[in-house]
Formats: structure tokens, sequence, C-alpha cells
């Protein structure tokens, strides 16, 4: 299954079976790692913005979870750049709660971290990648 915000469930070594939610356009990072996947980037972003509307992800997931529900280990914020720049992860992370009582995963290479509010328990797992710009 993948749409433009969920792809998975994929068997991940960490995480089991991983639902992957994508919060953000492809490419939106803030670093711009030679090793990249994605390829080069070609305009970093340092500030959080919201790209995709909460409740359209929310609906998205939610309609995986109830396909694949039963076969999903985590729910994993990743995508295809740096989730913490989304400014309405947290939004997302707290409408999950509302139908998945499941493990939450965030991964992130830690670059803007510190202006998410992760200390609570949306998140059972963060998985911070070790990247160098
Ligand atoms: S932090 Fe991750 S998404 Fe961003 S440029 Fe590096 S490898 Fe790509």
């Amino acid at each position: 299954m993948i749409s433009k915000y969920v792809f998975g469930p994929v068997p991940s070594r960490r995480f089991g079976s991983s639902l992957g939610v994508n919060p953000l356009p492809r490419k939106t990072c803030n670093y711009s790692c030679v090793y990249c996947q994605l390829g080069r980037a070609h305009r970093l972003q340092t500030g959080r913005k919201e790209h995709y509307h909460t409740d359209e992800v929310l609906a998205d997931v939610k309609r995986v979870v109830g396909q694949f529900g039963d076969d999903i280990d985590h729910i994993t914020f990743m995508g295809d750049g740096e989730p913490t720049l989304a400014a309405n992860l947290e939004d997302m992370a707290w409408g999950v709660r509302d139908f998945w009582n499941g493990m939450m995963a965030l991964i992130t290479n830690s670059g803007s971290s510190d202006r998410v509010r992760l200390q609570d328990n949306r998140f059972h797992d963060h998985a911070a990648q070790s990247e160098s710009a």
C-alpha cells in the first residue's frame, strides 16, 4: 500500500512491520547529505512549515490502519525528508492516537528535533539517524 502520505506496512529490522507516514513533500530537509537516496537538495529548509493538511494525512493513515491494523507493529513518521520540519507533526501524532494504541516511532536526523516537543509518550521510539550535512 502506498499513497501520498503513507507507505507499507513494510518489514523493518527495528520496528517490525512498519507503516510509514510521510508528513512533508519529497526532499524537504535541513541537510544535504551526499549519500541521500532522495537526491541533491535544491533548497534547504530550516524552519518548520505545514505542508500537508493534518486531516488529510490522518484520514489516509486511518484508512490503512483499518485495512492492515493487525499486521502493523509500528506507525513510523519518517518520509521523504526530515519529518520534524512539518509544523503539524505533533498534531498528526496526536491525531493518530485517536485510533491507534500501538507503538509509534519517529525517524529524525535530530537537526531540528530540539524545536519539537517529543517528551511525552506519543512516540515510543526516536530513531535518531546519525547523518552529516
Ligand atoms: S538527513 Fe536524510 S533526508 Fe536529509 S539529506 Fe540527509 S539522508 Fe537525505
